[in-house]
């Protein structure tokens, strides 16, 4: 069984704090009418729906999509059910949960159930993620477009980017049991930026 846990991207997307600035632009540059083919432009913020967060988001001087390896990227990963967690996950919510070095975990919240941008949605904590860096993990995705939202200084993000673990955000996992599935996360092959769109899949 094929999950395909990726938004689709069209110009009613939910987007970050539904700022205008952010929603994606298509533009037909050739139809079959005028020019017998059809082509559109796509003009987009890199962090729009499904995407990679790289160091460089929010760490000066980052490491940048260039650095990424496949390898973690492609896996197993483990689905977590905190959908109890109505404002945030905190390290005591990850306690409950077996965690081991090398996991990667896909959080499943509230933030699944809506394509509507929620002003709070769930988000991970600091507590959290110096957790997830003590565990060792390989990287965490989230279903909110965040993995965490007007947190003073960005810690969440500098504590796991800083320490290599990837950031899945904006995926859709309303559909998904909590267990473990092969993942393939495949990110566009944009140089040397700060995110890139990716399709991920579970394979159950
Ligand atoms: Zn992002």
């Amino acid at each position: 069984m094929i999950f395909d846990v990726s938004m689709s991207i069209d110009k009613n997307i939910q987007v970050y704090k539904n700022a205008d600035e952010k929603t994606p632009i298509f533009k037909t540059i050739a139809n079959h009418q005028e020019n017998n083919y059809h082509e559109t432009k796509l003009m987009m913020n890199l962090h729009t729906g499904t995407h990679v967060d790289y160091p460089l988001h929010m760490i000066k001087e980052g490491k940048t999509s260039d650095t990424e390896s496949l390898n973690k990227l492609i896996g197993f990963c483990k689905v977590i059910d905190f959908t109890d967690c109505e404002e945030k996950i905190s390290q005591a919510d990850l306690e409950k949960h077996q965690i081991e070095a090398d996991d990667f975990l896909l959080f499943k919240t509230k933030n699944s159930f809506t394509d509507k941008f929620i002003f709070d949605f769930t988000y991970l904590d600091s507590s959290g993620a110096k957790y997830l860096k003590e565990k060792q993990v390989r990287g965490v995705g989230t279903d909110g477009l965040g993995i965490e939202r007007n947190q003073k200084d960005h810690n969440t993000h500098k504590i796991l980017l800083g320490a290599d673990i990837v950031i899945i955000e904006g995926l859709r996992l309303k559909d998904i049991q909590p267990k473990k599935y092969q993942m393939y996360c495949l990110p566009l092959k944009i140089k040397a930026v700060e995110a890139n769109p990716a399709r991920v899949i579970l394979i159950d």
